[in-house]
């Protein structure tokens, strides 16, 4: 009950200095918004997709969104340890009398864009099944900093943005921008290699702040330990790791909605989020 109190208002969040956040059906400019609470015209737009927006406040045609989520494929900068996608048919459409195209995908859930359980670093903790599967739709703050290769995330860098932009209010995801991204296919050693992290007092100053989530442009938060992760992770921050095209969402404060397949006792699961901005 009090995860979907927060859902309803994170929601309203979004909506903060774009439109008042009420009861009432958001798009009075238009789209697919109704008038006087009645139901809304009829369309070939799935029912269920008008109800929830209805039920949110929420039109999200009136907003653009950013993929901030890589395509996962065979051949991705990964810490040689971990094992890419590896695709393996077997069946095939027309081989044998098949129907269908059909697949086995092996692959390390710490590939491409994803989200570390806590589990991944805290031997009792869970797993991907006991994350709130609404942990990445929210309000997010987008930390711009110019610090490609190796370099410790500061609490001041994080202060300074925060002077400028205002407070990380509690519930609000951090995604940093470190244009380390752009290494992704033009040097996938280096990206590997050097890469942005989070300071340990940083990644508890964040939690102090109340974040949801925190999304990087690496590989990982942590370099050669996992000090940060279990300050995140052990205080229910969520870890996205390996996001992308920060520097493509074009507002300093976006909402971001994903969420992901609940697999049991699973180390971390391959995400999908859309970065949401008008
Ligand atoms: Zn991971």
């Amino acid at each position: 009950m009090l995860k979907k109190t927060i859902a309803a208002a994170l929601a309203c969040a979004l909506l903060a200095g774009a439109a008042s956040c009420s009861t009432q059906p958001a798009g009075n400019g238009g789209g697919t918004s109704n008038q006087g609470g009645a139901h809304p015209p009829q369309s070939n737009q799935n029912p269920q997709k008008e109800e929830l927006e209805e039920a949110l406040g929420m039109d999200l045609s009136e907003y653009e969104y950013v993929d901030i989520a890589h395509l996962q494929e065979a051949d991705m900068p990964a810490d040689p340890a971990l094992q890419l996608p590896q695709s393996d048919f077997f069946g095939r459409i027309g081989m044998e009398g098949g129907l269908h195209n059909l697949e086995v995908i092996s692959y390390c859930v710490h590939t491409g864009t994803h989200m570390d359980a806590p589990y991944h670093v805290i031997e009792e903790a869970g797993g991907v099944d006991t994350v709130d599967p609404t942990i990445l739709i929210g309000p997010a703050c987008v930390i711009r900093l110019d610090v490609i290769g190796s370099y410790g995330i500061t609490v001041d860098d994080v202060k300074a943005w925060e002077e400028e932009h205002g407070e990380i209010q509690p519930g609000e995801a951090v995604l940093f921008d470190t244009k380390q991204d752009s290494l992704w296919k033009e040097d996938p050693q280096e990206y590997i290699t050097n890469y942005p992290y989070l300071l340990p007092e940083t990644a508890q100053y964040l939690v102090d702040q109340g974040v949801r989530y925190v999304g990087c442009e690496a590989i990982s938060p942590d370099t050669d330990t996992t000090e940060s992760h279990k300050i995140l992770l052990g205080n229910g921050v969520g870890v996205v790791e390996n996001v992308c095209n920060l520097s493509d969402i074009p507002v300093d404060r976006c909402y971001t909605i994903g969420t992901f397949p609940n697999s049991q006792g699973s180390t971390g699961v391959w995400v999908r989020i859309l970065a949401f901005y008008r």
